[in-house]
């Protein structure tokens, strides 16, 4: 086999080989059972036996408390921005976001049809942050002047925001911001699992598996079980009883049929982040990759980075050159170098590295050494 390019892509994204190549292997038949763990029975002990590791081996690698059930659901982080409000919004509506760029915005807009939603801070301005011009959506509003309803149900947060690459290095401090008993939300689709992370700083955390987990099809939601058992008596009416929480719950994530080879290649990716040493070792080497990457582009006046520096995040690397004409042969030469995908969402236009977990430290050397040549070439 050819050596395989470097995905640089937001997600879908880019999979460890070794993953790719054990499910090659057991394509057609998954641990001697004859079958394609895609043909295979939910209901199946043969199935159930693989349902329980991987959900085992996700606790272990997140740490979670026995309080913290995980929910494996459909939909995507998409739906969930429906399926929060409909489930925790309750009897008085309220609820808080925090809007820090193009995944926040969506989440307001969708709980806008649910509840009563109040900004409790926005980065949709431009501000000045640590004495420098930030442009909207670049930074994480100062914590400090938070405005978080204590009667809200929940608070919203989107812990990396992919588009911008804008991620919280900081939780908020529910008792500092005067709503102690406020739960905490957070959307995790495009840094869980990127280092470690207290969960029982949330109340719930969720996100779709396409970016750092394994592949589409598959959603995330971690949660207090006491957030559903005490705080949340029912969801809203009319709220679909497969997206039901409580429903999900009780039903061990099987109350139809989950998304079964979804779940089988996240317990690939899972087990091959152990093998390189758990969470921990993902986070070294997300560590060091992005300060490769944002070292070079900050040594060079030519490159451009927007984020405020506490708040980089090292997932999603938007950067951007000084002249619009140079993004197509910048592309171009990237392409045929086999760096793919490195095109910026049109939202904020530039260029953007993906770094996921599976992105290895020499795909990111290999970026280093395209900056440098496309840069001395346009010298
Ligand atoms: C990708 C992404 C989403 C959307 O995920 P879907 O699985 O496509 O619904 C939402 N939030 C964040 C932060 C994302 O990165």
């Amino acid at each position: 086999m050819s050596a395989r390019p470097f995905n640089f892509a937001a997600g879908p994204s880019m999979l460890p080989e070794s993953v790719l190549q054990r499910a090659a292997d057991d394509m057609l038949n998954w641990h001697g059972s004859g079958m394609s763990v895609m043909e295979m029975t939910h209901r199946g002990s043969v199935y159930l036996g693989l349902f329980e590791k991987v959900m085992g081996d996700f606790r272990r690698l997140l740490n979670l408390p026995a309080d913290y059930k995980i929910l494996f659901m459909q939909g995507g982080a998409t739906a969930q921005n429906a399926l929060i409000p409909l489930n925790l919004l309750g009897a008085n509506r309220k609820a808080d976001y925090v809007n820090t760029g193009h995944w926040s915005t969506k989440s307001i807009n969708e709980a806008k049809q649910y509840g009563d939603v109040h900004l409790a801070a926005s980065a949709q301005a431009a501000s000045v942050v640590n004495g420098l011009d930030q442009p909207a959506f670049t930074y994480i509003p100062d914590m400090a002047n938070w405005d978080v309803r204590p009667d809200s149900s929940y608070l919203h947060i989107c812990g990396n925001e992919t588009i911008g690459g804008v991620e919280y290095w900081q939780w908020p401090d529910m008792q500092a911001l005067g709503a102690p008993d406020v739960p905490l939300v957070v959307d995790m689709s495009s840094h869980i699992l990127s280092r470690p992370i207290d969960v029982t700083r949330f109340a719930l955390a969720y996100g779709g598996a396409q970016k750092n987990l394994g592949i589409s099809g598959l959603t995330f939601v971690i949660l207090n079980e006491a957030l559903i058992r005490d705080r949340i008596k029912k969801p809203l009416p009319g709220c679909p009883t497969v997206f039901d929480y409580r429903k999900v719950l009780e039903n061990d994530s099987m109350f139809n049929t989950p998304p079964t080879y979804a779940i089988y290649l996240t317990g690939l990716v899972l087990e091959w982040i152990e093998a390189q040493g758990g969470v921990a070792a993902m986070e070294a080497k997300n560590r060091q990759k992005a300060e490769m990457l944002y070292g070079a582009l900050d040594a060079s006046i030519f490159y451009r980075t927007r984020v405020a520096k506490n708040a980089r995040s090292f997932m999603n690397v938007p950067f951007y050159l000084p002249d619009e004409r140079l993004y197509e042969p910048f592309l171009k030469g990237a392409q045929e170098r086999g760096l793919l995908n490195l095109k910026g969402h049109k939202a904020v236009g530039g260029l953007r590295a993906s770094m996921y977990n599976a992105m290895p430290i020499e795909g990111v050397r290999a970026l280093l050494d395209w900056l440098a040549v496309f840069e001395k070439e346009q010298a």
